[in-house]
């Protein structure tokens, strides 16, 4: 077993394929989590040399709940000076979509779930390695909030998904055919006729 610093692993045993699996998973995310740790205290220090107090993760946790559920989340910084506050989430891997949307959620929920927040002039950041991805409070508009309404409603309900079958769709899902009667395994031969124009 490894056992500097703190962290440590027990060792695969040969031949045992779920053991090394789940040591290189172990591997994986203890290198995720320092390079995500060194980005949010690079991006903390930032902050503070600009002139912001700074909360972080903990400290940030929000539960908002809601009729049908509950939306709970640990934004990664809130930097805040006088009225306004930046909530920022810092990401090690490639720019995604999904990860603003991610901002877009909190800038909805904390003032909202967090009295200190509720009056702040709140923006938003994604922060990546090279860049940052700014998000405005204005981005979260009516449009925005009934749509992620929609969706935890959806989601929360205890009618099932409408299951939308095709090849594009089921070769990501990882519901085999035994739960999954719909289940497309094969692009179906497209339909054909013949004709006399050409
Ligand atoms: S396998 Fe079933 S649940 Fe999964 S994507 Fe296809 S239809 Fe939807």
């Amino acid at each position: 077993m490894k056992g500097d610093g703190w962290y440590s692993f027990p060792p695969p045993k040969p031949g045992d394929r779920a053991a090394r699996a789940v040591h290189f998973l172990s591997v994986l995310y203890t290198e995720w989590l320092l390079n995500h740790t060194a980005l949010v205290n690079e991006r903390i220090r930032n902050w503070e040399v600009g002139g912001f107090e700074v909360d972080v993760e903990a400290q940030n946790r929000f539960e908002l709940r809601g009729k049908t559920a509950t939306l709970a989340g640990r934004p990664d910084i809130i930097a805040h000076r006088e009225d306004a506050a930046v909530i920022v989430d810092a990401k090690t891997g490639q720019e995604s979509p999904s990860h603003a949307v991610q901002v877009m959620i909190y800038l909805y929920a904390v003032p909202r779930a967090l009295e200190r927040y509720r009056s702040a002039k709140l923006r938003g950041q994604v922060t990546y390695r090279d860049h940052t991805v700014r998000i405005p409070a204005e981005a979260v508009d009516d449009a925005f909030i009934e749509n992620l309404g929609t969706l935890i409603r959806r989601l929360s309900s205890d009618e099932p998904a409408r299951r939308v079958p095709s090849r594009q769709e089921c070769r990501f899902c990882d519901i085999t055919d035994a739960d999954c009667p719909v289940r497309v395994e094969a692009a179906p031969e497209p339909e054909s006729a013949t004709t006399d124009d050409f």
